[in-house]
């Protein structure tokens, strides 16, 4: 590695969705260590499979940081048990995230529950949702980062869908909730740098890098490697840090094409991209 690309290797993170189908958690600390990534996020499925304390024992061993967990949220719901019972899931999240020593949190808050057409009840949900499990993330030390997504996602996934949304919540909030700015989702958002500058750095948790395909031919799994489609990462990347952000370039590519790919290629890969086009 050439002396100066080390300050950008060394924010580079894998989230472990870009490699979920070929590798488990054991299997990606280790391809991360050997290929020089020093920062991993992994999504809390391939956490359970290995175990929090296993999970965090392996980083430290290889001396990689945490700079998110994949994901708490999912508030909304049709019932009271059902509400309840994501309350309670999230309080777990929490707990793994500390456990790691995780910069962040991630919520993806959910969408409409089941049958429902109250988008603004579902807003409310979120709200309560967050506000019922923020004492025990600060008391925890985990700050917790609200993802908005793009509005294709509102109905299923996400009912936040703009930064700006995302940051009146954190407004309502208080201390200890922040956003996580992913380009797929706010790239699009003619207010997108107004809301980042609007953030700044306390509030800016968490960054997440793929890229948007012309044609995207699936809503879920047809991110794009950087640079392979039309985001303009550099540019974004330095208003982002412009505004505060000091953290992880966190690299989250959801795509059936590279889950197709030898993981060890598309990690290699990542790495160029990331120093090439960011
Ligand atoms: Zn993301």
């Amino acid at each position: 590695m050439a002396s100066a690309d080390a300050p950008l290797r060394s924010k580079l993170s894998l989230n472990t969705a870009t490699v979920r189908e070929q590798w488990n958690l054991e299997q990606m600390i280790e391809a991360c260590a050997r290929q020089g990534i020093s920062r991993i996020s992994p999504w809390r499925d391939k956490l359970d499979e290995l175990g929090a304390d296993k999970t965090a024992s392996l980083l430290r061993t290889h001396d990689i940081s945490v700079s998110g967990l994949c994901r708490g949220g999912m508030f909304p719901a049709v019932d009271q048990a059902a509400r309840d019972a994501a309350i309670a899931d999230n309080r777990k999240a929490i707990d793994d995230a500390a456990t790691l020593g995780a910069d962040c949190l991630v919520l993806v808050v959910g969408g409409l529950p089941s049958g429902s057409r109250d988008l603004v009840g579902a807003r409310q949900m979120v709200l309560d949702g967050i506000s019922a499990v923020l004492d025990h993330a600060r008391s925890a030390g985990v700050p917790l980062a609200i993802e908005p997504l793009h509005p294709m996602y509102c109905a299923d996934r996400c009912c936040v869908n703009t930064l700006d949304q995302a940051l009146d919540m954190c407004d309502q909030l208080g201390h200890g909730v922040g956003i996580a700015a992913d380009v797929y989702h706010f790239w699009w958002d003619p207010n997108y740098l107004t809301a980042l500058k609007r953030a700044g750095k306390s509030r800016l948790l968490a960054f997440h890098l793929c890229d948007w395909l012309v044609p995207t031919k699936d809503l879920l799994v047809d991110r794009g490697m950087m640079g392979d489609g039309i985001i303009d990462l550099r540019t974004i990347r330095q208003e982002i840090e412009a505004c505060g952000y000091t953290g992880a370039h966190e690299v989250e590519i959801l795509s059936s094409r590279w889950w197709a790919v030898d993981p060890e290629m598309v990690l290699t890969t990542v790495i160029e991209r990331h120093q090439a086009v960011c």
